[in-house]
């Protein structure tokens, strides 16, 4: 009969034991406890900070949101257009109940933003998801010194190591031009929103250029607030697509087992994706080639990020996080795993969804 109160009992006590600083990791999400506003929450709250447009950071259901203005369009058409949703620049603060809120640079898809929380002399940074790498479309992360850091850890084993973004270009590139020597048009498969632009951006002006309408409705929300992406056209693929061959068609993830995919007559593909380095990847048999491109700061990025806060205390969320909070504290950094429900959009899972 007294189940209820004792479950009260233990949340208060889960509540208690995962204050921090100014941060609660509650059951909606991360709270900022003075200034009463949620980081990315899972479940609708009235006041929400979203540090970028993914879905898995991006959700439905806030009585207000507030983000970067890149962001802003992103979110109007992924969640709704009669959202109320406020836009800030970056390093532009604003006071909410006496918390100094301002947003950086996290340098993983258009108007990502770490977000930096001040409240009485100390400060805490909420990474979002990020990257060193600079793909020349993302405003670049810039690292940001705070007490307290919240990071990310998508890739944080030592396997994962990018290679140059040029590098990565070149590659795409030079895949493109074989399968034009051998009379084929190159399907690539990279998530709607960030890794697609970034293809689009690799290999422009090497072959007529197709895209998806999941992927144009996004790259409309880039156009919106002024990138220049290189010229496309939106291909659906149930109309007669003989016409594309020897080009390039970019699809999102979802389409990677579907049937549509293999109506492409001589086609090659390629999965872009950071899990694309280690060979054994589940998907990576049901492509002819995998390039390791990804959004999120490779072992190295996230080290070198880490360090460059000084934080003292280190929270990690979705990734690796078990054995990268014990790396952090093999080498002297005080780090704590936390348990979000990020990861299930973008690069987070292997099946790329
Ligand atoms: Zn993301
Ligand atoms: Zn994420």
């Amino acid at each position: 009969m007294n189940a209820p109160k004792n479950y009260l009992k233990m949340s208060l006590l889960v509540w208690d034991l995962y204050l921090i600083g100014v941060l609660s990791f509650t059951p909606s999400g991360i709270f900022c406890v003075p200034g009463n506003f949620y980081i990315d929450p899972w479940l609708p709250v009235d006041m929400a900070i979203i540090t970028h447009g993914h879905g898995d950071h991006a959700r439905w259901g806030m009585k207000k949101y507030l983000c970067h203005h890149f962001t802003v369009p992103i979110l109007k058409s992924r969640i709704g257009m009669d959202i109320k949703v406020q836009g800030i620049a970056y390093n532009e603060p604003i006071i909410i109940n006496n918390v100094k809120v301002s947003l950086h640079p996290a340098g993983h898809i258009i108007g990502s933003a770490q977000v930096r929380l001040e409240y009485q002399g100390n400060v805490t940074v909420i990474s979002g998801d990020y990257k060193i790498q600079d793909d020349y479309l993302s405003t670049p992360f810039e690292p940001i010194k705070c007490d307290v850091f919240v990071t990310e850890s998508t890739f944080g084993l030592p396997i994962y190591n990018w290679s140059s973004v040029e590098q990565q270009n070149e590659q795409l590139r030079q895949w493109v031009a074989q399968n034009q020597s051998d009379n084929r048009t190159s399907v690539f498969i990279g998530y709607s929103l960030g890794k697609a632009q970034r293809i689009m951006k690799a290999v422009e002006g090497v072959a007529p250029l197709y895209v998806h309408s999941s992927i144009g409705r996004l790259n409309e929300a880039y156009e919106r607030v002024g990138i220049q992406l290189p010229d496309y056209e939106i291909i659906d693929l149930r109309e007669d697509i003989k016409r594309v061959n020897k080009g390039i068609i970019i699809l999102p993830p979802s389409l990677l087992d579907s049937n549509i995919i293999h109506r492409i007559p001589n086609m090659a593909n390629a999965i872009c994706s950071g899990w694309m380095q280690v060979r054994g990847a589940r998907r990576w048999r049901s492509a002819d080639a995998g390039f390791a491109i990804s959004d999120h700061a490779d072992w190295r990025g996230l080290l070198d990020a880490i360090k460059a806060t000084e934080a003292e205390k280190v929270y990690v969320t979705h990734g690796f996080k078990s054995a990268f909070a014990r790396y952090l504290n093999e080498i002297g950094t005080e780090a704590h795993e936390i348990t979000t429900a990020f990861g299930v959009e973008d690069e987070q899972e292997e099946p790329l969804n």
